[in-house]
């Protein structure tokens, strides 16, 4: 029996994970759940699961889930402090799935635990990918990538043998405006923006794959994940999202992972590493596909890619003030207070204009991310 805590169990993650969690409820005990403000979700999942812990990150949503999960021995609590206190409960396996920054601390307890993270909170490796490395190293902790992609190369990568990598190869679907001209993506909505063609997730990532500053977040995940350096990072735009990322040998082999468009198939990759298990996913049919198209990315049309690859290349605290400047600029983005096309400009301002010396520490690298949303919440003030 495998313990197992989802930090973010109610987003889209979250739930994929519940869904492969619950069909084997022998192999697998919950110790704790957390949720940021979805009382009725958490508490849900919770008494499915016979949870331990389920933690509210709203302290004002206390109440409603002690009330909603009286008479189950479910110990409750709540506020940022109690999520990260979950998160150090030591579970075997630990699903980060928070969004944003806001994963941060709560992975890095997790990590300290020394057990397995399964990562989705990409935003917390771009923030802190060398200081998260370090503590996964120094506690003997085996993080596991989420993200499809990396996901898809970590099962393609030679684990030891890093000088035959010539390449690795991320895909991006190009989003919902991957054939659309700059003037009308000025006009586009955020419920336009969160329609992905190919994947249900999250509001914040979804905006992110329009913008393709996911694809940029995820070039920086990669340079953390896999020890190749920024130069052999590359991406190409592949609109079926069939072929998941590819890894090119020096000998010209290039070994791709393929898969339906489905997160819990590198969920279930997590769960079960290194033994494989059942999903319920629909199984790829190539014949069905019938063609598999590759174009090469539009850094004009989409300049939040640049943004991030320069970002990437500079290294220091360029990163975090690039994600924590997009965090806000795509939060104002979806409460229409802001265009589309204002997210990179804002992001591309506050990256130009705050540039603080490289964090040595969490604290640092929360300091630079408040500091970097200030200035950005600025810009947005501009912009609306
Ligand atoms: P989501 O918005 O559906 O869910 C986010 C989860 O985080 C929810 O459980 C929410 O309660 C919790 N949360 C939000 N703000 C919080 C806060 N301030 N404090 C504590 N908890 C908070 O997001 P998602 O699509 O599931 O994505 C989660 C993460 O996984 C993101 O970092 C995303 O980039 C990454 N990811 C998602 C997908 C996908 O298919 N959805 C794919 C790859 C990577
Ligand atoms: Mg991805």
């Amino acid at each position: 029996m495998r313990t197992i805590t989802i930090l973010g169990a109610t987003g889209s993650i979250g739930t994929s994970t519940l869904d492969l969690i619950e069909r084997e409820p022998d192999r697998f005990k919950v110790r704790a759940l957390t949720a940021h403000s979805d009382v009725d979700g958490l508490a849900a999942a919770a008494r499915r699961t016979r949870a331990d812990y389920a933690v509210i990150g709203d302290p004002t949503r206390y109440a409603a889930l002690v009330e909603a999960l009286a008479g189950t021995d479910t110990q409750v609590s709540a506020g940022p402090d109690a999520i990260v206190e979950a998160a150090a409960t030591g579970a075997d396996w630990t699903m980060a799935s928070i969004v944003g920054t806001a994963g941060l601390k709560p992975v890095i307890a997790a990590l300290a635990g020394g057990r397995t993270i399964a990562l989705a909170n990409k935003e917390s490796l771009v923030s802190a990918g060398a200081l998260m490395t370090a503590s996964a190293n120094d506690n003997g902790a085996t993080m596991l990538p989420v993200d499809s992609e990396h996901n898809a190369v970590f099962q393609c990568f030679p684990h030891g043998n890093v000088e035959r990598v010539r390449k690795i190869i991320l895909t991006a679907s190009g989003g919902p405006f991957r054939t659309m001209g700059a003037n009308e993506m000025g006009a586009v909505t955020p419920a336009q923006a969160v329609k992905h063609p190919n994947w249900s997730m999250g509001a914040k990532i979804s905006v992110d794959s329009a913008t393709l500053m996911n694809k940029g977040l995820e070039l920086i995940e990669a340079f953390h994940l896999f020890p190749v350096g920024a130069d052999r990072l590359d991406v190409i735009v592949h609109p079926q999202s069939v072929v998941h990322s590819m890894v090119e040998y020096v000998d010209g082999s290039v070994l791709a992972q393929l898969g339906t468009p489905d997160m819990r198939t590198p969920i279930a990759h997590t769960l079960a590493w290194p033994d494989r298990m059942e999903t319920p996913c629909e199984r790829l049919d190539l014949a069905k596909v019938g063609r598999l198209d590759f174009e090469a990315p539009d850094f004009g049309r989409f300049p939040a890619l640049g943004l991030a690859l320069a970002a990437l290349r500079e290294g220091g605290a360029t990163p975090a003030v690039l994600n924590a400047a997009n965090e806000i600029a795509v939060a104002a983005f979806l409460a229409e207070r802001i265009g589309f096309l204002d997210i990179p400009l804002i992001v591309g301002k506050v990256v130009e204009r705050y540039r603080p010396p490289a964090p040595a520490s969490i604290d640092d690298v929360l300091a630079v991310d408040g500091e970097a949303r200030a200035y950005a919440r600025e810009a947005v003030g501009g912009a609306a």
